[in-house]
């Protein structure tokens, strides 16, 4: 057992939960949080919806489950060379796309413009609310009733109007204060998984190629130095190691940023990680590349024109259920019709978002397809 630094988060000075419960047996608070969402509904759905490439197009590509999985495993290899608290590392980054939309981000644009009249959609809050509200197992609350800083971490971007009316967990970003240094890791941890696993994924699917890659200073470092040790070696290998040596490295730059602004700071305990500025960045070189990456993802992958076929795809079906369903909210489930008569719209985004690809695709086939009725 690696020995907590005083600014990590400790399970037992945690500011607690909404509804207070008696503390747990044999594991930590962030611990059973940690179980609570591995449990949850919400979860298992991560399993068919979007990363980037939609579940049909094959088995091997990143689901928001799989994308998920790789997040928790690099934020808790962080967490734990900075002696920060694993479990809640891990389960801030395993909770942190609950209220992903189907489709990924075409899903979550279309959900987010069909809600512009009605305080608009945002899937970091609707994983905050999936977690405090829509799961609904246990008997004495709503939601998981997971700790403070838990949802603290999860709350990751939050416009001022929204953060007044999150109370507690709203209150950093209308003081300008940072989240604990384990919801930091968990969120640069996510940037490092999809940048890399992206590239993975686009070339797997033939919409990238390595030659476009080695434009890049980054990619280009680690291929010419796993060609140099393995000539020869089959592309599929090339790609892993590539992508393997940037997670690495990134990982290596992160934490010995981190380690060097933490000791700077210097910080004796979480309250005061809270009133500094974020501790947990790469070195600038790195930032840099990093940004370069995205921005060559953007332009080669996120807006290939395959991609963009199946987000105009998927924003119509999205805004056709959108539609039909707040035009007719007696098309909705029992729960969900009961839900739009106390709170409208906002009822129709939380069944839509709940969808997985599959099932979105499916509820709009039995809609709008005469013969499925
Ligand atoms: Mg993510």
């Amino acid at each position: 057992m690696i020995e907590l630094a005083p600014y990590a988060a400790a399970p037992d000075r945690s500011r607690g939960r909404r509804v207070a419960e008696a503390p747990p047996q044999g594991r930590s608070e962030f611990q059973r949080d940690r179980d609570r969402i591995v449990h949850s509904t919400a979860f298992r759905r991560l399993e068919y919806k979007t990363q980037v490439f939609v579940n049909h197009e094959g088995d091997h590509f990143r689901t928001r489950l799989t994308h998920s999985l790789e997040v928790a495993q690099i934020a808790r290899s962080i967490a734990r060379r900075l002696q920060l608290n694993e479990d809640l590392t891990e389960s801030i980054a395993l909770a942190h796309d609950l209220g992903h939309t189907p489709f990924g981000h075409a899903g979550q644009d279309a959900l987010n413009a069909c809600m512009r009249d009605h305080g608009g959609f945002e899937h970091n809050l609707q994983s905050l609310r999936v977690v405090d509200v829509l799961e609904q197992r246990y008997a004495a609350f709503d939601g998981l009733n997971l700790c403070f800083e838990t949802r603290e971490g999860i709350l990751k971007h939050c416009s001022p109007r929204h953060a007044r009316e999150l109370g507690d967990v709203g209150e950093r970003f209308l003081h300008g204060h940072s989240p604990s240094l384990e919801a930091q890791v968990a969120n640069l941890a996510d940037e490092i998984a999809y940048n890399n696993h992206d590239i993975d994924d686009g070339v797997r699917s033939g919409l990238l190629h390595l030659e476009q890659l080695e434009a890049l200073p980054p990619v280009a470092r680690h291929l010419d130095a796993i060609r140099a040790q393995y000539p020869g070696l089959a592309p599929r290998r090339l790609v892993h190691e590539t992508v393997r040596g940037m997670v690495n490295a990134l990982v290596g730059d992160l934490v010995h940023r981190s380690q060097t602004n933490i000791a700077q700071a210097n910080p004796r305990s979480i309250d005061e990680v809270r009133a500094a500025r974020s501790l947990v960045d790469f070195s600038a070189q790195c930032r840099v590349e990093l940004q370069g990456l995205k921005d060559f993802l953007l332009s080669n992958l996120y807006r290939h024109f395959r991609v963009n076929r199946m987000g105009a795809k998927a924003r119509r079906v999205v805004r056709e259920l959108f539609q039909a369903f707040t035009e007719e909210p007696r098309l909705l489930p029992e729960d969900f019709y009961q839900q739009f008569s106390r709170e409208g719209a906002r009822a129709v985004a939380d069944y839509i978002a709940g969808m997985t690809d599959r099932y979105a695709l499916r509820e709009h086939r039995r809609l709008f397809a005469i013969e499925e009725a």
